[in-house]
């Protein structure tokens, strides 16, 4: 027999983000309700993360990633808040992420 666990996350249970420098292992948390304040670049190295857009330059794919998750996180927000409030159509059905699981334990 084989047997499977899944795991679930509600949508109030993601808290933010974090960013992991892959030059220097630096990390930042920024929490989802501070959108403005995601990170462009290492605050440790020189690496650059992302860029802003600036002024329609948007051939920059940094730029592009840097509003594509802007964008994506402000999205998240909404359907988040949308799910949890108390009027409106969307109250019979709970909406949560499956995630990966732990690692299964190795034996030897
Ligand atoms: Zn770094």
């Amino acid at each position: 027999m084989t047997s499977q666990t899944r795991h679930y996350i509600d949508l109030a249970d993601v808290l933010g983000l974090q960013f992991v420098c892959k030059g220097c292992g630096t990390s930042v948390d920024v929490r989802l309700e501070k959108l403005a304040q995601l990170p462009t670049n290492c605050p440790n190295c020189p690496r650059l993360w992302m860029a802003k857009p600036r002024g329609g330059d948007m051939q920059d794919r940094g730029a592009d990633f840097h509003l594509l998750l802007t964008d994506f996180l402000a999205r998240f927000q909404s359907i988040r808040a949308v799910m949890n409030s108390e009027v409106g159509p969307i109250r019979d059905f709970c909406l949560t992420l499956e995630i990966a699981g732990p690692n299964p334990i190795k034996v030897p």
